[in-house]
């Protein structure tokens, strides 16, 4: 992609009400835009980032062999009204909305809402409802289980603290996953399996090392749910990790008792700041006796299908991205995640050889973003930092004299001149890398 072809600009400063480090940098670099508090727009750059992350996580989801829906935002309040969660407790998360607002619809559109159960509707904040109430209608028999379904779909929710940038926000794309089987047996091997796919999720978009399964408070089928944290100043979670075990609680289990079960001793526990990027649950039986999702057992009896919801917020892992390896004035994206994998960046006669490295590249399928602007050098180099792709190649006289491309690894942050060639080459097995 040409620079010079996006319309959207990189901003010297960020707006002075933005306290989170990740949106002051996604503001300023052109990722987003601020729409009201809490609430974000993606902008071409930050989309692909988004896109890039949402792909890992699908491609993971394909291979747990789930198949992939998109329900609807809009929520019938009946089916909540079954698991007493269109009110009460949840009356703080909702934003709800209706069919017709009383000023123009007409005495006769009334009189029919009233009579079919009223005009209101919700923007959905979670699934687990409209997905068991769904699968009621197509799971009958224990042929039909073990089966799995998941989403991309905006979740809405009246956050009280909207004060993280794009890692806690009210409106924001979720993948939620839904395990349905025949019994709590079945139902563990596929959360295993969801918690290894979480790991290589987490690892590919450049958490390694950083994130822990993590205890966090179950329900009522399980002791415990678990959380996929990543060790984060920025974050709102406080775990405890102990190294030894690779294992990590949240502060809201950490009692002796927990401690003890297990098997940890607690001088081995380290205390750190922590973000939830993911979180699976075993829902056991409580929303498929509630909507009644049974199936017929082998014996003939009709059971409730027995649950799991596993869930992550693909904007909440950019922000922590930018949490943790961002300055104000610099960042590096793990290759995975990079809105493109290479930034070429003309500079005074390098016109030649940067366009025809730019078609080079794109014709080896190379991600690229190339600064075709007519803008000072300082300016180039000053967005490119902030725009964060990890591999740089410059082209300018000097450059061309010394070898033709000044390639520069972010990473490790190795430079070396490189003929067009060898650029290309470089490109090359960087994407070999990447997949
Ligand atoms: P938290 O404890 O942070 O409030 P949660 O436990 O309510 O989150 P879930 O309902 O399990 O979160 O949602 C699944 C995932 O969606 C979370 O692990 C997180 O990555 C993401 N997520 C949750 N709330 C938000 C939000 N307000 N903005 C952005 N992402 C979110
Ligand atoms: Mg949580």
């Amino acid at each position: 992609m040409k620079q010079s072809s996006i319309p959207i600009h990189t901003r010297k400063e960020a707006p002075t009400d933005e306290q989170s480090k990740n949106a002051r940098l996604l503001l300023r670099n052109g990722f987003l835009n601020k729409h009201a508090s809490g609430v974000y727009e993606f902008l071409p750059l930050g989309l692909r980032s988004l896109n890039k992350i949402i792909n890992i996580i699908r491609e993971e989801m394909n291979m747990l062999g789930a198949q992939e829906v998109l329900l609807s935002a809009l929520q019938n309040p009946e089916i909540w009204k079954k698991t007493s969660r269109w009110s009460g407790d949840t009356d703080e998360v909702w934003f709800k909305t209706s069919l017709n607002s009383p000023q123009v619809a007409s005495e006769d559109t009334r009189k029919k809402e009233k009579k079919t159960g009223g005009s209101e509707l919700g923007l959905g904040f979670t699934h687990e409802e409209p997905i068991t109430s769904l699968m009621a209608t197509h799971i009958s028999s224990y042929q039909h289980l073990p089966c799995s379904l998941y989403q991309f779909q905006t979740k809405f929710r009246n956050e009280a603290r909207a004060k993280s940038g794009i890692m806690r926000t009210r409106e924001f794309i979720m993948k939620d996953l839904y395990s349905f089987a025949k019994n709590k047996e079945e139902h563990n091997v596929f959360y295993e399996k969801v918690a290894s796919a979480y790991m290589r999720i987490f690892e590919r978009i450049g958490f390694k090392d950083r994130v822990y399964r993590t205890y966090a408070s179950g329900g009522l089928f399980s002791e415990f749910s678990d959380e996929f944290q990543v060790v984060c100043d920025a974050g709102e979670d406080v775990i405890y990790i102990s190294d030894k075990k690779n294992i990590a609680l949240n502060k809201e289990v950490y009692t002796d008792a927990v401690i003890k079960k297990l098997g940890i001793d607690v001088s081995d526990l380290r205390e750190a700041k922590a973000t939830e990027v993911g979180n699976i649950f075993t829902l056991g039986t409580r929303f498929s006796e509630a909507l009644e999702c049974f199936y017929t057992n082998e014996q003939g009896e009709r059971v409730p299908v027995f649950m799991g919801s596993y869930g992550i917020g693909p904007a909440r892992i950019l922000g922590t991205l930018i949490e943790l390896y961002a300055s104000d004035s610099n960042m590096c994206f793990p290759e995975s995640v990079s809105p493109y994998t290479v930034h070429i960046i003309e500079l005074e006669g390098g016109k030649e050889v940067a366009q025809s490295l730019y078609e080079l590249l794109i014709n080896q399928k190379v991600d690229v973003l190339y600064d075709d602007r007519s803008v000072r050098a300082g300016e180039k180099f000053a967005d490119a930092d902030i725009i964060g792709i990890p591999h740089r190649m410059i082209v300018s006289t000097k450059s061309i004299n010394e070898g033709g491309i000044e390639y520069t690894d972010r990473i490790t942050e190795e430079t070396q001149n490189l003929s067009p060639q060898d650029a290309v080459a470089k490109a090359r097995e960087v994407i070999q890398y990447v997949k």
